[in-house]
């Protein structure tokens, strides 16, 4: 019925999908209100893992969960979603190029973009989380020509989490104290976060912390965080990136005021980052829209830092552009 939204999720039976669906049926989307119906999607080798997954989640009793089903064809895991959580991705392998890499997630993202194309539901909003994850979100929007492109985002929002947290314990604050934080370009380490704007309980964090802790302790240590946690945790984080897809997707539907978060999002040209590429900005959500929080000043150190990221991402368009993929 139509008091139910459907949200798919991709790569259900991996680490970041197991750990997402759960919380998504307990409401950490829509919220307390709202019945969701779970959509999963995985391959066929991993259909049968899926379909455990599945079980889990009955053997939940979630009070809002409505249904939950299994699916290895994009066409019918996408009918009549109204959120898409693009996890599932081609890991890079050992011997694997770039290009190889780029190419298998074009054989992934660009049908699953169709498929959001021709079944989802109009309200539809994707995030991809699945690496390299802002040009498999390009892939995606450039094959949904029907579906507003700014309906296509990738996760910045872990980044943005990190920091958040690296702050916080750094200046022993609380998180919510924190306000006008951002991480600007590519979801990889040449990310920019950004601490020029940000308050900590209103006084400008650069007053509490040292320009040097920024620049050699800070912004490498968030940029770097994915690494730094398979070396201590011996695994790749799971718990924190799905806990971020659902803070991106939830502020993103239900609005965050005043409060900057970061999305990549295409680029309407701001900042000189080049239109339509998908990158990360500082936004603030309202009424289900997100907006680019406009005319800040930015230092020569961040136009450069920017810079880099920014042209990474041009890099990778080009590429998907000259394997066809786009
Ligand atoms: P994970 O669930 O651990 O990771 C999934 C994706 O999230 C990877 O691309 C990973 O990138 C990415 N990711 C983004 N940010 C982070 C982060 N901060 N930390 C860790 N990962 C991050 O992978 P699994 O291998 O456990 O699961 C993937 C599942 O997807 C498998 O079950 C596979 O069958 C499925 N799959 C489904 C597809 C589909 O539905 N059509 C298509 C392809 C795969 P990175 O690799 O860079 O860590």
């Amino acid at each position: 019925t139509s008091d139910v939204k459907t949200i798919t999720i991709t790569g259900a039976a991996g680490q970041i999908g197991y750990a997402t669906a759960f919380r998504a049926a307990a409401g950490a989307i829509y919220g307390a209100n709202t019945r969701v119906r779970l959509n999963l999607l995985e391959i066929p080798e991993a259909a049968q893992a899926a379909a455990g997954v599945a079980m889990e989640l009955t053997d939940s009793a979630f009070p809002l969960l409505s249904e939950v089903n299994t699916f290895d064809d994009p066409n019918t895991a996408f009918e009549g979603a109204s959120v898409g959580l693009l996890i599932g991705a081609r890991p890079r392998t050992k011997g694997m190029e770039r290009a190889d890499l780029l190419a298998a997630n074009g054989q992934i993202f660009g049908p699953q973009g169709a498929a959001i194309n021709d079944h989802a539901a109009d309200d539809i909003r994707v995030v991809v989380v699945g690496n390299p994850a802002n040009t498999n979100a390009l892939i995606a929007a450039k094959h949904a020509p029907d579906v507003p492109a700014e309906r296509f985002t990738a996760l910045m929002r872990l980044d943005h989490n990190r920091g958040l947290g690296q702050l916080a314990t750094k200046t022993g604050s609380a998180v919510n104290d924190i306000e006008k934080f951002a991480v600007w370009g590519n979801h990889s380490a040449s990310q920019f976060p950004d601490l020029a704007h940000t308050l900590i309980g209103g006084t400008p964090a650069l007053e509490l912390v040292s320009e040097d802790w920024y620049r050699e302790t800070f912004i490498p240590t968030v940029a770097n965080r994915g690494a730094e946690i398979i070396q201590i945790r011996g695994g790749s984080s799971v718990a924190s990136a799905a806990s971020s897809a659902l803070d991106h997707m939830r502020d993103w539907i239900n609005g965050t005021g005043e409060r900057w978060v970061s999305m990549g999002v295409p680029s309407d040209g701001s900042y000189g980052v080049p239109e339509g590429l998908i990158c990360g900005f500082p936004v603030t959500c309202t009424n289900g829209e997100y907006t680019i929080v406009p005319d800040l000043d930015m230092s020569p150190f961040a136009c450069d830092r920017l810079d880099v990221s920014v042209n990474e991402l041009r890099e990778e368009r080009e590429a998907v552009r000259d394997a066809g993929l786009i």
